[in-house]
């Protein structure tokens, strides 16, 4: 680690292209990119990928696909559970996939077509629901990955959803706020035979936010004709969107993480010091509530690179640095500077990967020296990973578990928009914090009885509960 120094490689998940792009992710010009960034305040400069957004595909890590490791994570479970094959066939692949193709006008008039998927992997218990990424290395293969999950964690959460994810092959950062407005617009479009209320509703994920929420809403409402806001989640506040969902996945990382260490390691989180990889929604949020209930953030890194300091950072203070800084916590006055792979194998006591999924693999799970890793993001973690963390004794926090706050708070914004009725905000805290920790309840139980891992419990109750309605309907015809 080196005070201040240039960060040049970083750990990141290289994904297995099932269906191509076309360039939507190379920058149009060297230009100012000055309002491309949605995330950034008007005038800030963005930080630049270092080759045309595909920066991250030189890493040391390999190539893993996310849809290979969610079905082994499946199969195992599956075979410690003695699933019944045709049940575990059943859940072993999504039930629809949609592949959009569609035009936008760029800013310099020329039409670039972008491409853009939704997978609904599972509707037995209700509608679907997951996330829209825009991220230039989006496939197919990672939404039907990022779907499974969505299944398994809306179960896992007694919710009435099944999973869902969708994504446009993108780098947002390279599109001005027209570019984006209309590519979001036309994609919201071209999906929307697919969505709907009691079809499949979408919220933010990777590089999208409110305000694409906002406009997915908008499109979809004027085909309709009237406002229909239970559309999508994670919606700004002044059109149907729901108090405490923007911090609900950090807070809900929080809670959970710190009913684990007290339950499992009699730790308080007062007395925790704590590693955040990636500092967009979920990461920031994580930092700072932690941060508030007295862990010490030591270290925290972005898509260019990550900060150190042993006596830790007030999260809010990084948030403003990174807003006047194009975006990125790196060089923050008094920092060390690190890379994403050297933040992984910090000696901490918790670990928070929050920024994409495939982070800790075979090649460096003996590395990680964190007593305890809360999942914020989706799928940070391989199988053989996860065999040797727990050979190790780390206690891995499954992200279906760990970051499901977010979700649960999607479905009460939901069920307010269903209901024209909107509750407050300490009514969100409260039941978000009841339904994480009574299903924690739920895992640890089943933990104690079997001795499996708490990722192994958490998949056995989800896939139980789809089990049980799949043979209650029955199988159509
Ligand atoms: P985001 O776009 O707000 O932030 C992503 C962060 O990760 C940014 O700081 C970015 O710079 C960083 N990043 C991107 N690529 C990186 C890399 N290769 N190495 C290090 N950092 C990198 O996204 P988000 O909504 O915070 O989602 C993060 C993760 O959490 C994803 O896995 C997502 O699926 C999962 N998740 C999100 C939500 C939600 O409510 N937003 C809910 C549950 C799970």
């Amino acid at each position: 680690m080196a005070k201040n120094q240039t960060v040049s490689k970083e750990t990141a998940f290289v994904r297995e292209t099932t269906a191509t792009g076309n360039g939507a992710s190379q920058p149009r010009n060297g230009g100012n990119q000055q309002d491309a960034n949605p995330h950034l305040p008007s005038g800030a400069q963005p930080p630049r990928p270092s080759s045309a957004g595909n920066s991250h595909r030189e890493t040391s890590v390999p190539s893993v696909s996310a849809y290979a490791v969610a079905q082994s994570q499946l199969d195992r479970v599956a075979a410690s559970m003695h699933l019944e094959n045709d049940m575990l066939e059943l859940l072993r692949v999504p039930q629809r996939e949609l592949i959009v193709h569609f035009p936008v006008v760029m800013d310099d008039e020329s039409i670039r077509i972008f491409t853009g998927f939704r997978v609904q992997h599972n509707t037995t218990l209700g509608p679907t629901k997951g996330g829209i990424r825009y991220h230039q290395d989006v496939t197919l293969d990672e939404c039907r990955a990022l779907a499974m999950w969505m299944t398994w964690k809306c179960a896992l959460m007694n919710l009435p959803y099944g999973g869902a994810k969708g994504g446009v092959i993108v780098d947002p950062r390279l599109l001005s706020q027209r570019e984006l407005r209309g590519m979001t617009r036309r994609y919201a479009s071209e999906i929307s035979p697919f969505i709907g209320p009691e079809k499949d509703i979408p919220a933010p994920d990777v590089g999208t936010n409110a305000q694409i929420m906002a406009w997915m809403m908008d499109t979809y409402s004027m085909h309709k004709g009237y406002s229909v806001p239970a559309v999508v989640t994670g919606k700004p506040i002044a059109i149907g969107g729901s108090v405490g969902r923007e911090y609900a996945t950090g807070l809900g990382v929080t809670y959970t993480t710190r009913a684990l260490l007290k339950r499992k390691l009699g730790q308080n989180i007062e007395d925790v010091s704590v590693a955040v990889q990636g500092f967009g929604n979920v990461g920031s949020w994580t930092a700072r509530t932690m941060h508030e209930r007295g862990a010490t953030v030591v270290a925290v890194s972005d898509v260019m690179g990550g900060i150190y300091n042993s006596k830790g950072f007030d999260p809010r203070h990084l948030k403003a640095f990174a807003a006047e800084n194009g975006g990125s916590v790196v060089g923050y006055p008094g920092s060390d500077t690190l890379t994403n792979e050297e933040l992984l194998e910090l000696k901490v006591d918790v670990l928070v990967p929050s920024a994409m999924e495939g982070q800790i693999t075979a090649q460096n799970a003996d590395k990680i020296q964190a007593r305890v890793i809360a999942e914020g993001a989706n799928g940070p973690t391989s199988p053989e990973a996860d065999e040797i963390l727990n050979d190790k004794g780390v206690m891995v926090i499954p992200d279906i578990l760990c970051n499901a706050g977010g979700v649960v708070v999607s479905y009460f914004e939901w069920v307010q928009d269903l209901q024209a009725f909107f509750w407050d905000e300490s009514e969100i805290r409260r039941q978000m914090e009841r339904k994480l920790l009574m299903n924690l309840d739920e895992v640890m139980g089943v933990t104690v009885r079997t001795g499996v891992d708490l990722r192994t419990a958490a998949y056995t109750i989800a896939i139980q509960r789809i089990v049980d309605a799949l043979k209650l309907r029955g199988i159509y015809p």
